[in-house]
C-alpha cells in the first residue's frame, strides 16, 4: 500500500548533493518529486527536485546513469512528460526511475556515478518549469467543512451546511486549458457584475479577486468507462500531490452561480506547483481520516473503508502569504495570511477520486483532482481572503499600512507546504506563485 514505510524514507540518509542536507529544504533524498525543468536552451526535460537543484532525467537516462533497464526510454525520451511514460509504460516505471535517482543521489553512491551525475544538474533558480503531467481534465471538489461552513454562513447564517454535505463529496467540473505552472502572471478577468440589485448588471473588470489555497492530485492509472474505483483501490491510482491556487472572482461568482455552479469565475486561471511529490514520499505523513462528530452520517459503503480511516488523510501544514506592489518597493517581506493543513478535509483524497468514478465516469492519466479550498477551524486557518475578510467587512491589515478586502493589481500570492513529523524528514512541495495584472 502507499501508506508502507521503506529504506527510502530513512530519516538519516543523506545525499551528496549538499543543499538537499539542510534542515529546511524542501527537497531532501527523501522526498524526489518530479518536475519538468525547460532549461532556456533546451526542449523541456524531465527531472527530480534535489536541494537546490533538478537532477536532469533525460540526461542521466541517456548517459546511462540509470541503469540498462531504462535504454529503451533513451530514444523517446526528448518529448515524454509523465503522462507519455504513464500511458506507455504505467505508473510502475515512474516509481522505478524515482528509485534508480535515489540510488543515483544518495551520499553512497559510487564516486564514479556521482561524477557523471554532477553533469546532470540544473540549477532549480535557473530552470523555467512546464506542467509535468498534461492535464486531460480538472476537477474541484469542496472537502473542508469549515470553508464550506464559513462560506455557507456568510450567505445562510441559520443554515451554513446544506444537508448533503456530510454524503456527498461536493464538487464541479473545471478547465483544464487555463491551467498554468506557478510564476505566471494572472490577468484580472472581466465578467457580469451584479452588485447593484437595482440594476441590471455590467460587464467589468472582477472587483471581489481572490485565491484559494487547495491541494490536488494526479491520477496516475486510470479506470475504463462504465467502471468504478473500489475504494480499497483507490490509492493505487493516485500517483502524486502538488499545491494548487484556485482564483476565484468571487463577484462573477455571486451573479452566475445559480442554479448550475460556477462556471466563468472559476476559468480563467488555476496555479499549480510544479513539483508532484509522490504518494511514495508521502508515506511517513498519513494520518487517520477526519474524525466525524458524533451524530453525523458514517459514509456510505462505496466510501467507506478500514484503512481510508486509518491512513487516508495526509498531514500536510499550508501556508498563504501575500506581498503587494508597495510591499515589494519597500522590501517588505512576504506576509503571512493563513496556515491551515490537509488532514483537516472532509473528505480523503481516495473518498474523492472513488466518488468521482462511481458513476462510471472514466478518469485519466494526468488528471488533476483539488480538493477544494483547505481551510481550518481557527480564525488563522482560513484559506481564502473571502473567509479572512468575511465578504470583504473585516479588511486585512498588512505590515505596509494597506489593507485588503480582496486582491489588488499588482499583489502576488505565494503558497507553501511542507510535512513533518518525529522520526523523519520534513519534506516540502516548494512554491505556488502568481501575480496579479491588471484587466485589459
Ligand atoms: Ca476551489
Amino acid at each position: 500500500m502507499t501508506y508502507e514505510i521503506n529504506e527510502t524514507h530513512d530519516p538519516n540518509l543523506k545525499s551528496w548533493v549538499e543543499s538537499a542536507n539542510d534542515p529546511n529544504t524542501d527537497f531532501p533524498i527523501q522526498n524526489l518529486p518530479f518536475c519538468m525543468p525547460w532549461p532556456a536552451t533546451d526542449l523541456p526535460h524531465l527531472g527530480i527536485g534535489i536541494g537546490d537543484y533538478i537532477f536532469d532525467l533525460n540526461q542521466a537516462i541517456v548517459a546511462g546513469l540509470l541503469g540498462s533497464g531504462f535504454d529503451p526510454l533513451a530514444e523517446e525520451i526528448e518529448l515524454c512528460d509523465l503522462s507519455f511514460l504513464t500511458e506507455v509504460y504505467g505508473t510502475a516505471i515512474l516509481t522505478d526511475l524515482r528509485r534508480s535517482a535515489f540510488e543515483v543521489l544518495r551520499e553512497d553512491a559510487e564516486p564514479e556515478i556521482i561524477e557523471d551525475a554532477k553533469d546532470c544538474m540544473v540549477l532549480m533558480s535557473k530552470a523555467d518549469p512546464e506542467l509535468a503531467f498534461e492535464i486531460g481534465d480538472y476537477t474541484d471538489f469542496y472537502c473542508s467543512i469549515y470553508h464550506a461552513t464559513n462560506v455557507g454562513s456568510m450567505f445562510r447564517p441559520d443554515n451554513p451546511l446544506l444537508p448533503n454535505y456530510k454524503y456527498v463529496p461536493i464538487g464541479y467540473h473545471g478547465r483544464a486549458s487555463s491551467i498554468v505552472i506557478s510564476g505566471t502572471d494572472i490577468k484580472r478577468p472581466k465578467g457580469q457584475n451584479r452588485t447593484d440589485q437595482e440594476a441590471p448588471p455590467v460587464f467589468i473588470p472582477c472587483k471581489n479577486l481572490d485565491y484559494e489555497m487547495e491541494v490536488g492530485f494526479f491520477v496516475g492509472r486510470g479506470n475504463e468507462l462504465g467502471t468504478s474505483i473500489p475504494i480499497g483501490e483507490a490509492e493505487k491510482h493516485i500517483f502524486g500531490l502538488c499545491l494548487v491556487n484556485d482564483w476565484s472572482a468571487r463577484d462573477i461568482q455571486a451573479w452566475e452561480y445559480q442554479p448550475l455552479g460556477p462556471f466563468l469565475a472559476k476559468n480563467f486561471a488555476t496555479t499549480i506547483s510544479p513539483f508532484v511529490v509522490t504518494m511514495e514520499a508521502l508515506a511517513p505523513f498519513r494520518t487517520k481520516a477526519f474524525e466525524r462528530e458524533p451524530g453525523d452520517p458514517a459514509p456510505l459503503d462505496y466510501l467507506a473503508d478500514v484503512n481510508n480511516e486509518k491512513f487516508g488523510g495526509i498531514d500536510i501544514n499550508l501556508e498563504v502569504f501575500i506581498q503587494t506592489e508597495k510591499m515589494r518597493a519597500e522590501n517588505i517581506e512576504p506576509f503571512m495570511l493563513s496556515r491551515s493543513n490537509m488532514k483537516d478535509l472532509y473528505w480523503t483524497i481516495g473518498q474523492m477520486l472513488t466518488h468521482h468514478a462511481s458513476g462510471g465516469c472514466n478518469l485519466q492519466t494526468g488528471d488533476l483532482i483539488a480538493t477544494g479550498t483547505i481551510s481550518g477551524k481557527e480564525k488563522s486557518e482560513r484559506g481564502s481572503m473571502l473567509e479572512l475578510s468575511w465578504r470583504g467587512t473585516e479588511p486585512i491589515q498588512l505590515p505596509s499600512g494597506e489593507t485588503r478586502r480582496f486582491l489588488e493589481d499588482g499583489d502576488e500570492i505565494i503558497m507553501k507546504g511542507y510535512c513533518e513529523r518525529e522520526g523523519f524528514r520534513r519534506i516540502g512541495f516548494g512554491e505556488c506563485r502568481g501575480r496579479i495584472l491588471p484587466a485589459d
